[in-house]
């Protein structure tokens, strides 16, 4: 299916091709930290599939845990995180990241990854307390 997103505040746009089972999450430390949530949900493209409309990304490359170096891309203006991929690699696959994509209420995970580091409470959101809003 075809998706569209961008950062919050508007200077980065991008349009991509992804996959129906393509979405999934992480639980790993870095994950954890870079997103500053307790996982991140991720859409995987491949890079000849993704296309930057509008602004300039910043990088910042982080060295995984396997010792594989990892590129993460960010708008400079807001922080919003857009994407991570692998250096150096021909035909890269992408990473979006769910939540900057307008279609996010469609896509939605179906394996989750590094759950031997995941939030003890992460798996069971039931028994929590709703509010519709803050
Ligand atoms: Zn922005
Ligand atoms: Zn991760």
């Amino acid at each position: 299916m075809q998706i569209d997103g961008g950062c919050h505040c508007g200077n980065i746009t991008y349009e991509a091709i992804i996959g129906p089972d393509h979405v999934f999450l992480c639980h790993c430390t870095d994950c954890q930290v870079i997103s500053g949530a307790p996982y991140r949900s991720i859409v995987r493209t491949s890079e000849k599939d993704f296309t930057l409309k509008s602004g300039t990304l910043k990088t910042y490359i982080k060295t995984a845990e396997s010792g594989n170096l990892r590129e993460q891309n960010f708008c400079p203006e807001c922080g919003s995180h857009i994407y991570a991929t692998s250096v150096g690699d021909e035909n890269r696959y992408f990473g979006i990241r769910l939540g900057t994509a307008r279609q996010r209420d469609q896509l939605i995970p179906i394996t989750q990854y590094y759950c031997q580091s995941a939030q003890s409470w992460v798996q069971d959101l039931n028994g929590m307390k709703k509010i519709d809003k803050e």
